[in-house]
């Protein structure tokens, strides 16, 4: 989308979706050790800098986005806050998004569905759903997610009406994407705590649609 699309990690070929999952490339742990132990060695980062940040993007997870989600689906005012500054919306439910790139919340409507990927890597909205998972960075989705978005939705069981748009975003190193899903039917009495648990990272993603509420068990 954006031509200045360059990119704050390594690129890195991956394997098809059938394959996703495999441990990364020998040379490519030995190409990452190999920087670390220079960063740590030049002192621009020391060990603790390094485990303190693994640590704090494992303990972001799509829990997180599905709050920011259901506060969205009660509080019309917060979702115009939403989606006028996601980040900014995030803090307020104690998100911590102050050093992530820029996100933009995109709301699907009944005529209007919303599909995320990075077509060049995996640019993800870490900060508010944690790690991507192995699909989202695999050469099959990125491709495809392109080409024919509605045969992937398929693939992921999502069957949308052909009266629906479907628009594809391709994230960039400046710009992730969140997706806020429609507010399934059948929620009227739940809770925010109970709406977002119907709220899946896929739905986020924009994969598929949010959860209903009789399949929860
Ligand atoms: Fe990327």
């Amino acid at each position: 989308m954006a031509e200045y699309h360059h990119h704050d990690h390594v690129h890195l070929d991956h394997a098809p979706i059938s394959d996703h999952g495999h441990e990364p490339r020998a040379e490519y742990r030995v190409l990452e050790r190999a920087v670390r132990e220079l960063l740590i060695e030049k002192g621009v980062v020391t060990a603790e800098d390094w485990r303190r940040q693994i640590e704090l993007m494992d303990s972001r997870n799509p829990s997180m986005g599905a709050r920011v989600i259901a506060r969205a689906w009660v509080d019309p005012a917060f979702k115009q806050r939403l989606l006028a500054d996601a980040k900014k919306a995030a803090d307020e439910l104690g998100i911590d998004t102050a050093n992530a790139p820029r996100v933009m919340a995109l709301e699907n409507t009944p005529t209007r569905h919303h599909l995320v990927t990075c077509t060049l890597c995996s640019c993800y909205p870490k900060a508010i759903l944690g790690i991507p998972p192995a699909w989202y960075k695999s050469e099959a989705y990125r491709a495809r997610a392109v080409k024919d978005p509605r045969g992937v939705l398929k693939e992921f069981g999502t069957e949308l009406p052909d009266n629906v748009e479907v628009r594809v975003m391709d994230s960039t190193a400046d710009l992730r994407y969140l997706v806020v899903p429609l507010r399934p039917a059948g929620t009227d009495g739940m809770t925010e705590e109970q709406l977002a648990d119907l709220v899946t990272r896929d739905s986020m993603i924009g994969v598929t649609a949010a959860r209903n509420p009789t399949s929860v068990s």
